[in-house]
């Protein structure tokens, strides 16, 4: 009995021991990890201040810049105002045929809407400019593309191209963006219509989860990109991974953009001739700084999700409404 009794002396020690260790080695892994957490979430808040303060940087050097609207007032609908969104139209038309073989979504979107239909936002309603009083007839399916003057997108607080799947139409505001940008800025529109037209009357049952419009602007995001490299000639791409080689040890993508510089956005906006622009260089800045993620996930092999997240965190935390 003295014996039995002795084991399981041993077995209770030995049982208490274990758990006692057990024990010590979860405070020590719980504290190293939550230290390891407390130390990532302040790298990134110290990373979201420094891009803020970049950003903040860039808009002082360029101060003393104003845009160029091309339509200031709500026209009136004379020769010279119809002749000049006439050009616009087929400026557009033009670039949607020009970069048709970028990728294979950049066909499809050529296929899809080579009939544009032009109208000016007029007194809350979207009017075409006829001088002599003429209906157009465009072919059914034409995309409805309403161009904002200058003073309607200033009361609007509206600055950027936008699709809307809820009055299937993209809204272009008049600043004059060099050609190199506008491309891009307009296919990663076009593919948001691309998937989304005709959804109009389906709305309610379509709701997106915040997931999935995340991963659409991420895609589409990279649809830019592509153009960017196309109409830059490679400079744009070329510029990414330089940044992105230059901080091999980043420990995450948020260090990785926040290594971008003051010089990298100057000559980002020299490559696309935005640096007499204010909003179509923030727009420049936005872009690149998720190409710089992006390209992080894609060297560190992370996949479609990081790329969301990148996303994510740029328009949570920096940029929200210079984002197209
Ligand atoms: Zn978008």
């Amino acid at each position: 009995m003295a014996k039995i009794k002795s084991d399981s002396c041993q077995y209770i020690l030995a049982l208490f021991i274990l758990s006692f260790i057990g024990s010590a080695i979860f405070y020590v892994w719980r504290t190293s990890n939550k230290e390891h957490v407390r130390m990532l979430e302040l790298t990134q808040r110290e990373n979201i201040d420094n891009i803020n303060a970049l950003i903040r940087e860039h808009n002082k050097a360029k101060s003393d810049t104003t845009d160029t609207w091309w339509i200031t007032d709500e026209p009136p609908a004379t020769l010279e105002i119809y002749n000049l969104i006439e050009a616009k139209n087929k400026q557009i038309e033009n670039l949607i045929k020009m970069y048709a073989d970028t990728t294979p979504e950049t066909h499809q979107i050529s296929e899809r809407f080579k009939n544009i239909k032009i109208s000016v936002l007029i007194n809350g309603l979207p009017q075409e400019i006829n001088y002599d009083h003429t209906k157009i007839k465009y072919p059914a399916g034409a995309l409805d593309i309403i161009f904002l003057p200058e003073k309607v997108a200033m009361k609007d607080n509206q600055f950027l191209p936008t699709f809307s799947s809820v009055t299937d139409a993209l809204t272009i505001p008049t600043i004059e963006i060099p050609e190199s940008l506008y491309a891009p800025i307009l296919f990663h529109e076009l593919g948001h219509a691309l998937r989304h037209y005709g959804e109009r009357n389906l709305r309610n049952v379509k709701a997106m989860a915040e997931k999935d419009i995340m991963l659409e602007e991420a895609e589409m995001h990279s649809l830019g990109g592509e153009i960017m490299n196309v109409t830059s000639k490679g400079a744009y791409k070329q510029l990414v991974n330089i940044i992105v080689n230059r901080a091999p040890l980043s420990r995450s993508f948020g260090e990785t953009i926040a290594s971008i510089t003051e010089d990298d956005l100057a000559l980002c906006d020299k490559i696309f001739g935005c640096s007499h622009t204010q909003i179509p260089g923030m727009m420049l800045s936005s872009q690149l700084m998720i190409d710089v993620g992006f390209n992080y996930c894609e060297k560190n092999k992370l996949g479609i999700d990081s790329k969301f997240k990148v996303y994510k965190w740029l328009t949570e935390y920096v940029f929200l409404k210079w984002t197209p």
